[in-house]
This record gives structure tokens, sequence and C-alpha cells, in this order.
């Protein structure tokens, strides 16, 4: 048996944080029994073009958003490093600092999942974590609906792995994939940085905190 209970994961851009991500940190803790999530900004997301706010700023962000939530922690390490940020890199720092039987679970977005076999590096991923899927509107497919529109390598590879039951993640250090529902919440960053840029509304998108943020350092004009 393992010797504690999951540590979940949840890497992202988070330009700006917002509410989905903080229910799917919040909603994956209580669905699959993780001790804490430990939220990542990315430093220098390989996968994308450079972030309209700076590394420090997002991460200020994603202090303020999970202020006083005992479960959610912030980790600086991608926003501290020069390198690129690829999740493999960061699971294997986790795994150096916990040990390897303690279980660690990142936490993918359909969307994310979906692009999951052009990660760097990204068949590893599975031998250093586990990875719950959650579903995203908008985005197919969420793993639960396999194999349906899959890319056939990640479907190759993640379909023996594919189970249920969260009981699977607490038993094993690493290896399983278990999708999970949230509530459906249509909000991507994207979508905030827009209304922002058009100087409309997003309040109750994000928390307060972080729309505060936003106005006082001008960002996303
Ligand atoms: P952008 O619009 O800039 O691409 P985003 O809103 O998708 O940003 P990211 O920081 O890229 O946010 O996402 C981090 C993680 O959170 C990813 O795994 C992503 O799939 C997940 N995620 C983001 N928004 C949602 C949502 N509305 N529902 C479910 N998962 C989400």
């Amino acid at each position: 048996m393992a010797e504690r209970a999951p540590l979940g994961l949840l890497g992202g851009t988070f330009d700006p944080i917002h509410h989905a991500h903080l229910r799917l940190a919040e909603e994956a803790a209580d669905a699959l029994g993780l001790a804490q999530v430990r939220l990542v900004p990315a430093g220098q997301p390989p996968h994308r073009g450079t972030p309209m706010s700076s590394p420090e700023h997002r991460l200020a962000m994603v202090r303020l958003a999970t202020a006083g939530n005992p479960r959610l922690e912030v980790d600086p390490a991608e926003v501290a490093s020069p390198r690129a940020s690829y999740t493999v890199l960061t699971l294997e720092r986790l795994r150096a600092e916990l040990g390897p039987r303690r279980p660690l679970v990142l936490l993918l977005g359909a969307d994310a999942f979906a692009g999951l076999a052009s990660w760097h590096r990204w068949r590893e991923v599975f031998a250093l974590a586990h990875v719950a899927v959650a579903n995203r509107p908008g985005h197919a497919p969420h793993a639960r609906r396999w194999p349906a529109a899959l890319d056939p390598e990640l479907d190759a590879e993640c379909t023996p792995r594919l189970g249920s039951d969260p009981a699977v993640l607490a038993a094993a250090p690493a290896g399983h994939i278990v999708p999970f529902d949230m509530t459906p919440l249509a909000i991507s960053a994207t979508r905030i940085r827009e209304l922002l840029g058009a100087g409309l509304s997003a309040r109750y998108l994000l928390p307060g905190s972080v729309l505060d943020y936003i106005g006082k350092h001008s960002l996303y004009r």
C-alpha cells in the first residue's frame, strides 16, 4: 500500500487563473481522495505562444486565488526556472521530493489530455504519476468516451491503463488513468483575456482578489 493519500498536481499557464481551475482542483480532491492539490504555474509553456502576463504575475494570481484553502498548495518552481516548463521534469522533481511510493495524480482537462501525445517524453508520465481527466465543455474527448476520436498512439498507451474506480489511485504510486466528472464550467482564460481586452467585465468568472490584482497592474488591457 502507498504511504499516504495521493497528491494532486495541476499545471497550467493560469493566464489568468479562473474558477474552473479552482473547481477542478477542489472537485478532484473530493472525487479522487487527494490529500492536497499542488498548482504549478508554467514559466515558459512549450506548447503555446508567450503568455500575456509575466510568470511572476501569473504566480501572484495563483497565490491570491488559493489563499485560505489548505487543500491547495502553490509550487513556484517552474516559474523560477529558466528552462521550458515540461511536465515530465516537474514530475521527476516531485518524485525525488516525495519518494517512490507516494501516489501522484496529474490532473488534466479533456483538452489537455487530448494533446498529451505531443508532450516531451509523454510516455514516461505514466511511470511517474497517475492521470485524472476532467470533462471540459466544448472539448472532446472526455476519457470516458474512449475510444472515439482519440489519437491512436494515445489510445494504445492509455486504454490498458483506464480505470473507473478512484481507489486504484491510492493503491499504486503511478500508472492508472481515471476520468472524473466535475461541474461543467465553460470558462477559459482566453475568454477572460478577450473580455478584459475589450473593456468588458470578467467579474464572477474568476476570484475577485485576482480581478483586483489585474486591475491594479493593468494586465490584459
Ligand atoms: P487558455 O484559454 O489561455 O488556453 P485555459 O483556461 O485552458 O487557458 P490553462 O491554464 O491552459 O487554462 O489550463 C490548465 C489546466 O486546467 C488544463 O489541464 C486545462 O485542461 C484545465 N482547464 C482549464 N479550464 C477548464 C475548464 N473550464 N474545465 C475543465 N478543465 C479546465
